[in-house]
C-alpha cells in the first residue's frame, strides 16, 4: 500500500488533493482514498502521479522504516507548517535511503556512535560543558586546533549528516532523527557554514549531555556551550586572545570565525562565558553588531559550507563490490538512471550537478 509514502510526497510538493488529482487525471476524492490505502492506483496513474510528485515510482514501494526523532525544530521555529512539512517529508526521503543503503551491507561500514567511555553521568556547571568538549577532542584525536571538516568528524564516528535543500528561508533549527540504529543530524543547504556547524556540534552536545544535566541547567543554553567550546577550545581562544581583555577589536572576531568556523557574535559570547571580557564588554559590542546590521549578517565573507560525501561514496563502494547494480544506485542517489551512467563514467563533469 503507497498511502502513507503518496501523502508524504504531496506534503513534500505543497500541492493540494485537488490540484494533484488534476494534474494526474482523478479526483480529489480518489486522491484521498489513495491516501488513506482504501484505493489502489493503477500503473498508469502512478507514473503520472511519481511525474506530478517528482519521485521515482519506486518510492511509493520502498517501507516505510524511519521515524524522526528530537524534532527540536518544532518547538522553537517560526517556520509555517507547509515549510516544516516539506522539510521533514525531504529528510524521511533522505532517510529512509539511508536506512535502504545500510541495509544492503552485512556489516554496514559506518562505525556505531559510542559516548567517550571517559564521560561522567552527570554534569555540575556550564564550566564543566567546556571539559567535555575537550574530553570528546581528545575521544577522537582532534587536538585543539581548528576542525576544517565537521561532518566528516561526526561521519567517522557514526553520525550521519543531512543536508536539506528544502529550507530556502532558513527558517528551521536543525532536527535529529535515527537510521538503523545510527543518530542523524540535519542542517540545511541554506545556511552559511558557521551556522550549519554550530548546528552540528550543538546535536552533538544533545546527543552527550542529554540526561546527563541537573535541573538548573537549560540544556538548549547547554547545547549552545558545549557546540562553541567544541568549536573553539577555552585554551586555544585565551591562546589567541589572551587570558584578560579590556576591549576586543571587531577584525578579532572576523579573523576567529574564519580561522574556527564559529560566528563572531558566538566568539563574542564565547570570550565572556571564559572571563576573557566582561559581560559589560559583550553587551557593549553586541549593540554595535545590532546597530551595524550585524545581528542578522555578520560582515565579510560568510565560512565555506560543509559537504558531506559519504552516502555517495557508499553507494559507489557497494557499486563497485557488486552489492547493487546501477538501476538501484540511480533510486539511491535519486537520479534518472542515463545521468547516473554519466556520473559514473565521471562523464559531463564539469556540467552537471552531479558528480
Ligand atoms: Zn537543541
Amino acid at each position: 500500500m503507497i498511502g502513507e509514502r503518496l501523502k508524504r510526497a504531496r506534503a513534500a510538493t505543497g500541492l493540494s488533493m485537488q490540484a494533484l488529482g488534476a494534474e494526474v487525471g482523478v479526483s480529489a476524492n480518489m486522491i484521498k482514498k489513495y491516501e488513506h490505502d482504501q484505493s489502489m492506483p493503477g500503473s498508469g496513474v502512478l507514473v503520472r502521479l511519481s511525474k506530478a510528485l517528482e519521485v521515482r515510482s519506486e518510492y511509493f514501494f520502498r517501507p516505510v522504516k524511519v521515524e524522526l526523532t528530537g524534532v527540536e525544530y518544532r518547538k522553537r521555529s517560526n517556520a509555517p507548517r507547509a515549510v516544516l512539512k516539506r522539510i521533514e517529508a525531504d529528510v524521511l526521503d533522505q532517510a529512509e535511503r539511508w536506512q535502504e543503503l545500510a541495509n544492503l551491507w552485512p556489516s554496514f561500514p559506518v562505525p556505531q556512535f559510542s559516548l567517550p567511555a571517559m564521560l561522567p553521568s552527570s554534569i555540575g556547571s556550564m564550566d564543566h560543558i567546556d571539559e567535555i568538549a575537550d574530553l570528546v577532542r581528545t575521544d577522537w584525536n582532534l587536538g585543539l586546533s581548528p576542525i576544517p571538516d565537521l561532518i566528516d568528524a561526526l561521519e567517522s564516528h557514526g553520525i550521519l549528516v543531512i543536508v536539506t535543500q528544502v529550507d530556502a528561508q532558513a527558517t528551521f533549527d536543525g532536527l535529529q532523527a535515527s537510521v538503523a540504529g545510527k543518530p542523524v543530524v540535519v542542517v540545511s543547504t541554506n545556511w552559511p557554514g558557521d551556522r550549519q556547524r554550530f548546528t552540528l556540534a550543538h546535536e552533538l552536545g544533545h546527543l552527550l549531555l542529554h540526561d546527563r544535566l541537573p535541573a538548573h541547567l537549560d540544556e538548549e543554553k547547554a547545547c549552545n556551550r558545549f557546540a562553541s567550546a567544541f568549536l573553539v577550545p577555552a585554551s586555544a581562544l585565551r591562546r589567541q586572545l589572551g587570558e584578560k581583555r579590556h576591549a576586543l577589536e571587531v577584525r578579532e572576531l572576523y579573523l576567529l570565525k574564519l580561522e574556527y568556523g564559529l560566528s563572531m557574535q558566538g566568539c563574542l559570547y564565547r570570550a565572556a562565558d571564559l572571563g576573557i571580557i566582561s559581560q559589560t564588554v559583550r553587551e557593549r559590542m553586541f549593540i554595535s553588531f545590532a546597530t551595524q546590521g550585524w545581528r542578522k549578517q555578520e560582515p565579510g565573507q560568510p565560512y565555506r559550507q560543509e559537504i558531506t560525501f559519504l552516502f555517495q561514496q557508499l553507494v559507489y563502494r557497494a557499486l563497485g563490490e557488486g552489492i547493487i547494480g546501477e538501476s538501484k544506485a540511480a533510486e539511491l542517489l535519486g537520479i534518472p538512471v542515463f545521468e547516473f551512467h554519466q556520473a559514473r563514467k565521471l562523464e559531463l563533469l564539469d556540467a552537471t550537478a552531479h558528480q
